[in-house]
Formats: structure tokens, sequence, C-alpha cells
């Protein structure tokens, strides 16, 4: 298997610390408001990597954290007039019911809360103080780039930016401000929420809430940390000094993953331009939210896509094409091993997952045997995650009058307890071509497959 790794700016083949388990962290959502489709985005790309892994046959132990704490949240709960455990409920319910709602394979107990591990981060910066890394400065403590020499690796940003003695409070800041950046902010008695530390009051920074999550969760060293490219810095980049600074230089990462941007007419979605869909409005347009997963598939995660509502139109065909051709699939048949070698060899090329859907029609154009053909496909969308074994379209039968009467009488028959005439006329019913299931006490016609 194959992976660009940002650190080393290459595509390499991807061997794990300790086969066959593989430790793989995603920078989760900061819970005030509803997800875009742009994080959505990159979210996908997540799972597209661990079905991928579990495709190899990998074990894979993913986590993903939720922000659960944060400036955006106290605003949110201010302006609503509620706490900002109610913001961060609300919002971490409608992140799960999206995430499902994409067929995006999560596990229970794997997302970690920041709220969770606030004491945990506070012993983890008073080691980066105690080894030299961090100093305090009224009340909140920062981290010195310059004590750490491998600033810069994974970004390219250079500490010679760096204006001697600048800090920055904000968990953002851009590549022309190299600075020290903040591990524990100081809070003043507000109203919001803080916690106690050795500094005085105050709350975690963003960086050392994923350096701790991830560590405690998966160990020193993993394997493979994703998000998309705007945490390459300053967000990953403050992770590695923090990470690697408090292990006495253990490679943190081994892979470093980033998806592109989702763009609308050619700039970022985000929630700071104002130019972002969420799924709800994917759904309020009338398509089915599985198209959105569809539309991703169809351009490499390291190319930026241009979000417009026509390409999600082709997409939901296309998903649709995709359902008929497993709809009411009879027989079971057997995985096409030819196919499944392309379909492979294309998602363990750095997950070149349109190749892959390339292979997938290739596959349905063949002259293989039908069922093997829904067998292939179903054993395919373990990594496309199209849902298509639940969501396969029932196709629309058409049932003679004929049919249709004894169907009739055969229902008074059984509200009458008349059970042996009953059976009669369903035999009279197979003798025409159908039959007839009870399915959750609803009684559904199904045509007799007679090949
Ligand atoms: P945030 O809530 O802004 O921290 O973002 C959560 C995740 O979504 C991060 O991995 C971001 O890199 C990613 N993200 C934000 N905006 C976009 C976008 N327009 N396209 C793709 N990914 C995005
Ligand atoms: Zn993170």
């Amino acid at each position: 298997m194959k992976l660009y790794n940002t650190l080393t700016r290459k595509v390499e083949e991807f061997e794990p610390i300790n086969p066959p388990n593989v430790g793989m962290y995603t920078c989760g959502p900061t819970v005030y408001d509803f997800m875009h489709i742009g994080n959505l985005r990159t979210f996908i790309l997540s799972d597209l990597l661990l079905r991928t892994l579990k495709f190899n046959g990998y074990k894979v132990n993913a986590v993903q954290n939720i922000t659960d704490i944060d400036d955006k949240i106290i605003k949110r709960a201010q302006e609503q007039n509620t706490t900002i455990e109610t913001v961060a409920n609300e919002f971490t319910e409608i992140f799960i019911q999206d995430v499902r709602a994409l067929n995006i394979d999560l596990k229970k107990g794997k997302q970690p809360r920041a709220t969770a591990y606030v004491e945990l981060m506070v012993k983890y910066i008073a080691i980066l103080i105690d080894k030299g890394f961090a100093y305090e400065k009224e009340g909140s403590v920062y981290f010195d780039i310059t004590k750490f020499p491998d600033y810069g690796k994974l970004s390219g940003v250079s500490t010679r930016e760096l204006k001697t003695g600048t800090r920055s409070l904000a968990d953002n800041y851009t590549k022309d401000d190299v600075a020290d950046f903040v591990l524990w902010k100081a809070v003043a008695d507000d109203g919001t929420k803080r916690f106690e530390s050795p500094w005085g009051w105050g709350r975690p920074g963003w960086h050392i809430e994923c350096s701790v999550m991830s560590q405690l969760t998966l160990g020193d060293q993993f394997d493979i940390h994703v998000g998309g490219v705007d945490l390459i810095f300053p967000h990953h980049e403050n992770e590695i000094a923090q990470s690697e600074a408090a292990t006495d230089k253990k490679p943190f990462v081994k892979y470093w993953v980033h998806g592109a941007h989702l763009l609308v007419d050619g700039a970022k979605m985000s929630k700071s331009l104002d130019n972002f869909y969420t799924l709800k409005d994917i759904e309020e347009q009338g398509f089915d939210v599985l198209a959105l997963r569809y539309l991703y598939l169809q351009t490499h995660y390291r190319q930026e896509v241009n979000f417009t509502w026509d390409s999600l139109e082709a997409a939901q065909t296309a998903l649709e094409r995709l359902r008929n051709e497993v709809s009411d699939s009879k027989k079971d048949g057997i995985v096409s091993a030819e196919f499944e070698r392309h379909f492979k060899d294309a998602i363990n090329n750095d997950l070149n997952l349109s190749q892959a859907l390339a292979v997938v029609w290739e596959m349905l154009k063949s002259n293989i045997l039908e069922e093997d053909k829904v067998a292939t496909l179903f054993e395919m969308d373990k990594v496309l995650g199209l849902d298509l074994k639940n969501k396969q379209k029932k196709k629309e039968i058409e049932i003679p009058e004929e049919v249709q009467s004894l169907v009739r009488e055969r229902e008074a028959l059984r509200k009458e307890k008349r059970y042996p005439q009953a059976d009669q006329w369903r035999n009279k019913i197979r003798k025409l071509g159908f039959d007839i299931e009870d399915k959750d006490g609803e009684t559904i016609v199904v045509k007799l497959n007679r090949n």
C-alpha cells in the first residue's frame, strides 16, 4: 500500500510500526455549529483510509477527537444564553448523525472529548516546562519554538522568521507570523468555563489537546495522522513540537495524510466566508447524502474539488445506477478475483478512488455472471462505503390483476383464520409465477425466479 506523506513530501510504501496493528488519529470537529460538507470531505477521507487499511487486513485503532471546549463554543453559548455543555452536546449529537448518514465507520468509545483530558493536559504541559521547552508568562504557558530545532519540518516554515519574543495566544496564526504558541491560556473570572492549574485558572490551547489525546489513546508513536491541509500549519507543526519535545524526540507520527479542500466558486468552503452547505442543505435539495460520498470518490483526495449542484446531481445518478445493479439480487455469486485485484491496486496507490470507481464500472460492463457482479460490487463497497447492501433498490414489479385479486382473497381468508384455504390460494398465486412474503406484518408480492 502506498501513501503520500506530507512529512517527507513523497509517496511512500506504507509500513506500520507494529504490523498488523495500525494506530490512526484524525483531528475531529469543534462542536459549536453544524459541520459543513468541506469538513465532511476530510472526515470521509479518514474513513476511506480506514476502510482501505482494513481491506488490506490491518487491525486499525482509529481515534477521532471532539473539541468540546474552545472560544467559539463559549461565544455560541453566550449568544444563546446557555451553557457550553449544552452547545457541545447538541452539536456532538448532530455530528454523529451526519457521520452515520454518510456511512462513516465510527467506533464507539473512540471519540475522546477534550474536557475529559484537561488534567492530563496540565500534567503534559508541566513536563514541557520541566524539560525546558515551555515557559509561563502572566498565567499563560507558551511553547518556546527556538528550543525545538526541528520546528518547521512538516510545513516548511522557518524559525528564522520568528521575531524574538513573539507569542501567539490565538490557536491559529498565519505563516508570516511564526511565534511561540500557547499551551495554557490564563482566563479571568468572567463566568466562562475554566480549569485550575499550577499557573492559575485557565483553559488549554487547541494544539496540546491533540498531542495529549492522540498519545494517550495510541501511544507516544503511532502510524497515521489525518486532517485537512489547513491543519499542516500551525496545528500539526505544533503537535509535532509538543509531542517530540515531551518524549525526547521519539518520532511522533510516521505518516501525515492531508486532504485538499472543498471549494465553492474557487474559494475554500468555510464558515467565515459564509459560503458553506451542510448535509441538511443537501437533503433539502432532494439529494441522498450518500451521493455526496460518491461525489468525493470521484476526485483524488489531494486535489481540490469545486462543489456544484450539477456535479452532485451526476453523482446521484451514478449512485442510483449502482443501486439498480444490485437490486433484488437473489443468487449468491462469487467475487471476481481479477477485478478485485485491479480495485485493490487502485486503492493501494495512494487511495486512487476515482481509478477504483473506473474498475467498478468496467466490472459491471464485463461479461461475468450477474450474481458475481453483485458479489464483487458488495466486496468493493466495503471500501467505497456506499451502503449498497442496505440501500439496494427494490425493482418495481408489475402484478397482474388476477394475482392481485387472489392476494386480496387470501388476505380475507387469513383474517377469518381459514388457513388451509389461504394456503390453497397461495398455491394458485405461485402457479401464476408469483409468491407472497410476510415481512414485518406486511404482505409483499414477489415474482418467482424461474430460471
Ligand atoms: P475545523 O472544525 O475547522 O477544525 O475543521 C475540521 C476538519 O475539516 C479539519 O480537518 C479541517 O482541515 C477540515 N476542513 C475545513 N474546511 C475544509 C474544506 N473547505 N474542505 C475540506 N476540509 C476542510
Ligand atoms: Zn488536532
